[in-house]
C-alpha cells in the first residue's frame, strides 16, 4: 500500500500594480550638500529639479536617483501545472 502526494505549482509573473505609479527620489552627492528631492510620481519634473539644482549650484552634478513602485504577483494566464508523485 502506498500513499500518493499531489504537487501543484503555478507559473507566476510580477509587474507593477496597475493602480500604482512609479515614484522617484534623488539626492545630491556633493559633499555636505544634503539636497534631496521628495518622492514624486512626475519623473520628468524630478529630472528637471536635479538639473535646476545643478544650475543653481555649479559642481553639484552627481545625484543618486531611486525609483520605487508597488509590485503585484499574479498567476500567468491562470495556468497551473500539476504533477503527481508517490510518497511512501
Ligand atoms: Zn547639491
Amino acid at each position: 500500500m502506498s500513499t500518493k502526494a499531489l504537487f501543484t505549482y503555478a507559473v507566476h509573473r510580477i509587474g507593477r500594480h496597475p493602480e500604482a505609479e512609479v515614484t522617484m527620489t534623488a539626492r545630491c552627492l556633493a559633499a555636505a550638500c544634503g539636497w534631496e528631492l521628495a518622492p514624486t510620481g512626475d519623473l520628468a519634473a524630478g529630472d528637471e529639479a536635479c538639473m535646476t539644482h545643478t544650475g543653481l549650484h555649479p559642481g553639484h552634478d552627481r545625484f543618486e536617483r531611486q525609483w520605487s513602485e508597488v509590485s503585484l504577483v499574479t498567476r500567468a494566464n491562470g495556468a497551473t501545472v500539476s504533477r503527481a508523485g508517490s510518497a511512501r
